[in-house]
């Protein structure tokens, strides 16, 4: 039986590390970093890669998959890219192992297989792919390339936390190549507004579209879009990035093009990428103490049966009851399941049902099967009601999507009293210190009174909103003037 989670006032990350563990969701492995995603938490991130799939398929996207490894020469040809992740970087440097002649049993690097030259194990994959679209790019003719590689990748991190940031971690990277500058701007924003959508219609997570600062850029990228997204203990989290990168991959890789006219020009790219940091995302957004709460679009079961009897024969009447729900429900498209196990008394199976967030839950016992009724419970709010058998399928139907937009409002309306605007620095610490969430300040547009605001306060700038207005004002820290406020937070 699982046991009582912390609760968030007590100790948040405490919360979110257990709710991830005792959920079944993934747990800690034996390699430092990664991580082991177990069935039930695999399950909701199929759904997520199947919804965005239909989504960059829909945008006119393909799926192709390249090497996990980047010879170190190809990794470092551009350079600010290669800066950027080189402290993060797993590096092969043998391909063989040998009995330790020192050590019986052991095994040791075979060091007469050492690789002439070192692999990278790929931490993104611009490099590989450029170096590829180098031979599939000869005229604007082979424009645009559009392909999506869903692949695995490996950043060193050194403080790591299950989903949110781990060594190893699943994702998807877009990689489009373009004839013209404001094809591939356009590219960057599209699928930037593809995350949002995505992550408002099905994580039910309010997120706000914005640009990063240089600081805080993709390595190698001249611009990156973000969507942020706003967690219940007030910190922000960066839940997915898309990068305009220019030409500065065509440059480093030799990828030209002949244009219409006949003219020679570097090629101009956009990659862009969500992880299983989403996992994180959506946990933390919409979870209680009682443990996980599913937004209905991403629960592996939308809905659970559970029957309660108290002995054999009232148990196949209620078993019968139950599979012509079952057919009603899936005939709708609804995801059940008919939860039979001698093995757990029905208290039992409501907790786990709960602490694994399946947001309808239909218990039928001996006075429903007289009455012809059901009783149907919500995760989200955890209340009860007896509703009739007949119009079930609609009845559920209505209650799923009620849900799924009522969490949304409810994270919407946690976020958007969250979002403070300040005008002094003073404010701005306290507003950090009682409240947390965004604050939303003139900033000076400089990376040192960036860093200083960061080392004085632990809060970096999120983005500067897509939306945000023109408005005169005054940097918080420095008190030069400033066109437009930009987000702060602390940040996972
Ligand atoms: P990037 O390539 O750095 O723009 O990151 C692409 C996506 O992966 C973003 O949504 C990041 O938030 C996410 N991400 C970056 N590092 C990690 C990590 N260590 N674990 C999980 N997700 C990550």
């Amino acid at each position: 039986m699982s046991k009582k989670l912390t609760s968030r006032a007590e100790d948040y990350s405490k919360w979110y590390n257990e709710l991830v563990v005792e959920a079944n969701l993934a747990e800690n492995s034996a390699v430092r970093g990664c991580m082991v995603i177990k069935p039930y938490g695999y399950a909701i991130w199929e759904k997520m890669q199947a919804e965005l799939d239909r989504m960059f398929k829909e945008t006119g996207h393909e799926n192709a998959y390249f090497p996990i490894f980047v010879p170190k020469k190809l990794f470092e040809a551009e350079e600010k890219n290669a800066e950027g992740f080189a402290k993060e970087c797993a590096v092969v440097t043998h391909y063989r192992l040998q009995n330790d002649p020192d050590n019986p049993g052991k095994l040791r690097v075979d060091p007469e297989a050492k690789l002439e030259e070192e692999l990278v194990v790929r931490p993104t994959s611009e490099a590989i792919i450029w170096n590829t679209y180098k031979g599939w790019i000869q005229s604007y003719r082979d424009l645009p390339i559009l392909v999506n590689q869903w692949a695995n990748v490996v950043r060193w991190e050194m403080r790591t936390r299950l989903f949110l940031r781990t060594a190893e971690f699943l994702w998807q990277e877009g990689h489009t190549a373009h004839a013209t500058k404001k094809e591939a701007i356009l590219e960057a924003e599209q699928m930037n507004g593809v995350y949002a959508k995505f992550a408002e219609n099905f994580m039910a997570i309010p997120v706000i579209q914005g640009l990063k600062t240089e600081s805080e850029r993709f390595a190698g990228a001249v611009e990156t879009y973000c969507i942020e997204a706003l967690m219940q203990d007030g910190k922000a989290l960066q839940a997915g990035t898309s990068h305009f990168l220019g030409q500065n991959f065509a440059k480093a890789f030799d990828v030209k093009f002949t244009s219409k006219e006949g003219k020679q020009d570097y090629v101009w790219a956009t990659s862009w990428g969500v992880s299983t940091r989403l996992m994180g995302a959506l946990i933390m957004t919409h979870s209680d103490d009682k443990g996980l709460v599913l937004p209905p679009n991403l629960a592996p079961n939308q809905v659970v049966i559970v029957p309660i009897y108290k002995n054999e024969d009232q148990f196949e009447q209620i078993a019968k009851v139950a599979e012509d729900i079952i057919k009603e429900l899936r005939a709708q498209n609804i995801s059940v399941k008919f939860d039979k196990r001698d093995t757990l008394r029905p208290g039992a199976k409501f907790a786990q049902h709960e602490l694994q967030g399946v947001p309808l839950r239909i218990a039928i016992g001996a006075r429903d099967l007289e009455n012809g009724t059901v009783e149907l419970a919500r995760r989200d709010t955890l209340t009860k009601d007896i509703v009739s058998l007949d119009g079930i399928s609609t009845t559920v139907k209505e209650l799923l999507e009620e849900i799924q937009n009522s969490l949304f409002d409810k994270a919407l309306s946690f976020r958007d009293n969250h979002i403070t605007k300040v005008d002094t620095f003073e404010e701005f610490k306290t507003v950090l210190k009682t409240k947390g969430g965004f604050i939303s300040a003139h900033w000076d547009g400089t990376p040192e009174t960036e860093n200083k605001i960061k080392e004085l306060t632990k809060a970096t700038i999120r983005c500067m909103p897509l939306d945000s207005e023109e408005e005169q004002g005054i940097c918080v820290l420095s008190g030069k003037p400033s066109s437009k406020r930009v987000l702060f937070a602390k940040a996972y």
